[in-house]
């Protein structure tokens, strides 16, 4: 069984990139892991545009959201709320026992700034979550304006969520001022699911040694004083690092401003389309993301006939919409290693199977 997948996440894992991962087992404390690890930090903080460490995390990336809420949160923690993932956020702090409050925008609309300003302004406030890129509806929001927003408040870590933005788009940590960035292996980096990665500044890390509630597996200080020896604190998905290692080193090569112009021709290529055959983008063209489209489905197609049709017929499937947006919008991925080429197919198929579907 083997589909390319436009859903956004996971998506398509290239041949090579499995090839990377069947090298030999070694043990998470020889020195060829710490060779491993270590090999891998440059790129990760280039790609990252930070000087602070990138921890591995063997989890999805909703470990290390929960994480950085157990790590960062002692006071009050600001959700910023325009999506699924971000909706939940608020969930999963609440879980934690802090005290939350969601700052709620409309499904499809950005973040605003000017809004996160007069809630942090309201007081009592020590941490915010925003996530850069909602994946449930394909919307990006302003990340530099925001942080700047942030950056008045001292007092306030903020925990950026990338993990649909990562390597798409440029997001300058340490210039930005982000404390906690995070991000997944199943999205643009086009690797299995199953590590996250987690870059942590100093001052997150001294608000985490204030918390006595961390817990262990998504410690920070666990995972710097390991990171510090050129380990995980536990045993890691060492056949994922594997794969990292590899995907590093291609971006590397590829360039990194040369893959944010691919994800963007791209992604502009299936906008394109969409809007060529009546479908609006949900979030607006203003604020697209640009590791995928979230369209409305304008013209209600069966995108179940739509998804069927793609499936069998060319080994394809693209997304019939997230969770209340179900039937209503269909996304589609160009993250990760899509070429010109791959990108054409697709388009190729979707006019085929929207053609005989009478859309
Ligand atoms: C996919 C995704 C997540 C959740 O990732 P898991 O790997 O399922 O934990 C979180 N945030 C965003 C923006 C995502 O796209």
């Amino acid at each position: 069984m083997s589909y390319r997948l436009y859903i956004p996440g996971p998506i398509t894992v290239s041949d090579d990139t499995f090839r990377a991962m069947t090298q030999g087992m070694i043990g998470h404390r020889s020195k060829d892991f710490v060779k491993l690890y270590e090999s891998v930090q440059p790129g990760l903080q280039k790609i990252m545009a930070t000087q602070d460490p990138v921890y591995l995390s063997t989890s999805s990336s909703w470990g290390v959201m929960e994480g950085a809420i157990r790590n960062i949160v002692g006071k009050k923690v600001l959700c910023c709320m325009n999506g699924a993932f971000s909706d939940k956020w608020l969930d999963v702090a609440k879980r934690c026992g802090k005290e939350a409050v969601g700052l709620k925008f409309d499904w499809g609309k950005p973040v605003c700034p000017d809004a996160v300003r007069k809630e942090l302004s309201a007081g009592g406030f020590d941490a915010i979550t925003l996530i850069h890129s909602e994946t449930s509806t394909g919307t990006l929001s302003p990340l530099a304006d925001i942080m700047q927003v942030v950056r008045e408040f001292p007092e306030v870590i903020s925990i950026v969520d990338t993990v649909s933005s990562f390597t798409t788009v440029p997001v300058l940590k340490d210039e930005l001022g982000v404390d906690v960035m995070l991000s997944g292996s199943q999205k643009a980096l086009a690797l299995p699911p199953g590590l996250a990665l987690l870059s942590v500044s100093e001052r997150a890390r001294q608000r985490a040694a204030a918390q006595t509630d961390r817990g262990y597996y998504f410690d920070f200080l666990e995972f710097q004083a390991n990171h510090e020896k050129g380990m995980t604190p536990s045993t890691p998905a060492i056949s994922l690092i594997y794969a990292l290692q590899h995907k590093v080193a291609q971006i590397l090569a590829e360039g990194i401003e040369n893959r944010y112009a691919r994800h963007l021709r791209l992604n502009e290529k299936v906008r394109a389309w969409g809007k060529a055959r009546g479908f609006s983008l949900f979030p607006g063209e203003q604020f697209g993301t640009r590791g995928l489209n979230c369209f409305n489905n304008d013209r209600e197609v069966s995108l179940e006939a739509v998804n069927q049709a793609l499936k069998s017929r060319f080994n394809l499937v693209i997304d019939g919409g997230y969770g209340k947006l179900k039937g209503k919008t269909f996304r589609i991925s160009n993250m990760g290693d899509e070429t010109d080429a791959t990108i054409d197919a697709l388009i190729g198929a979707l006019d085929t199977v929207f053609g005989e579907l009478g859309a």
